[in-house]
């Protein structure tokens, strides 16, 4: 329906995403597809160093994930509880690109991937597709799951918001695994995670201080920015530096 229809039909899950207006300003717009009633969507499954999340989970659920490390912690910063029982792991991935939202950024930190379908058939989007400021998901691809290996070592979650409990500005991810080293990621509100590769040098070799934070510093001068009423772009990169030198010292928490 999704591929035949593509004007007319939309894929919705929990609805959070969809504004009233978002809907209402289409005239085209006359199927919605409940993701929900997919069967093969829902579900967790652990097995051997795999977890595989179906897209219809609830972000309460996962934030309550055990052995899902940053991703949980991403979850719980995804509005409040009432939002995250009624939004879904899909529908949050469906919107990464589009806005700061949260999983992907946790998600590229972690290594992880997306599986999709869509009339093009069924693949996985791995977490370097997921930072390419070109990518978006097609019309008619459904998020059917997402896939992580089980965390190990150490990870951190942080989101920089404009106020205690206000709107996020910006994301940082960090995991350091021992055998394949870190990950340092964040988006600085365009939706679009983008990898601090200078930045996991520094973090690979044990530096800290002064020589992470001017990396932290350098690295984000060249990152792109959202530039909105919220926060400047100028604001966002500058404060975001703190953030990754915080979510770094953070790492310490133990993986799940
Ligand atoms: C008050 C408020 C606060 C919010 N705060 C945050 C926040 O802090 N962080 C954050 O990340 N987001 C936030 N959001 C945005 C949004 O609610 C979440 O991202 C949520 O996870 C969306 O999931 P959903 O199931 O409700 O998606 P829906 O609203 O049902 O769908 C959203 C979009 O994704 C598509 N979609 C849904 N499921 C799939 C799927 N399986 N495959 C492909 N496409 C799909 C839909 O077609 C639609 O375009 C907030 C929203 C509100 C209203």
């Amino acid at each position: 329906m999704l591929a035949a229809e593509p004007a007319a039909a939309r894929l919705v899950a929990g609805c959070t995403g969809l504004t009233p207006r978002s809907i209402t300003i289409d005239p085209a717009l006359r199927i919605a597809v409940d993701a929900l009633a997919l069967e093969e969507l829902h579900g967790v499954e652990k097995g051997g160093e795999r977890l595989r999340i179906g897209a219809a989970t609830s972000l309460r659920t996962l934030a309550g994930m055990a052995g899902a490390g940053a991703l949980a912690a991403a979850a719980r910063q995804v509005g409040d509880e009432v939002l995250q029982r009624q939004g879904t792991v899909g529908g949050n991935l469906a919107m990464s690109g589009r806005a700061p939202h949260d999983l992907a950024t946790a998600l590229v930190a972690l290594d992880g991937s997306v599986e999709v379908v869509g009339a093009g058939g069924r693949h996985q989007v791995g977490a370097d597709q997921l930072c390419d400021p070109g990518f978006t998901f097609a019309d008619d691809q459904v998020v059917v799951a997402l896939e992580v290996g089980l965390p190990s070592g150490s990870w951190a979650y942080r989101k920089l918001t404009t106020n205690a409990g206000g709107y996020g500005v910006g994301t940082v991810a960090v995991h350091h695994d021992p055998e394949r080293g870190p990950r340092v990621v964040v988006n600085p509100g365009t939706g679009v995670p983008s990898r601090l590769t200078a930045v996991e040098e520094v973090v690979a070799r044990g530096g800290s201080g002064e020589e992470l934070s001017a990396a932290a510093a350098r690295a984000m001068a060249h990152i792109e920015a959202a530039d909105d009423p919220l926060a400047s772009a100028r604001y966002r990169r500058r404060a975001l530096v703190g953030t990754v030198e915080s979510t770094i010292e953070e790492m310490g928490g133990t993986a799940r």
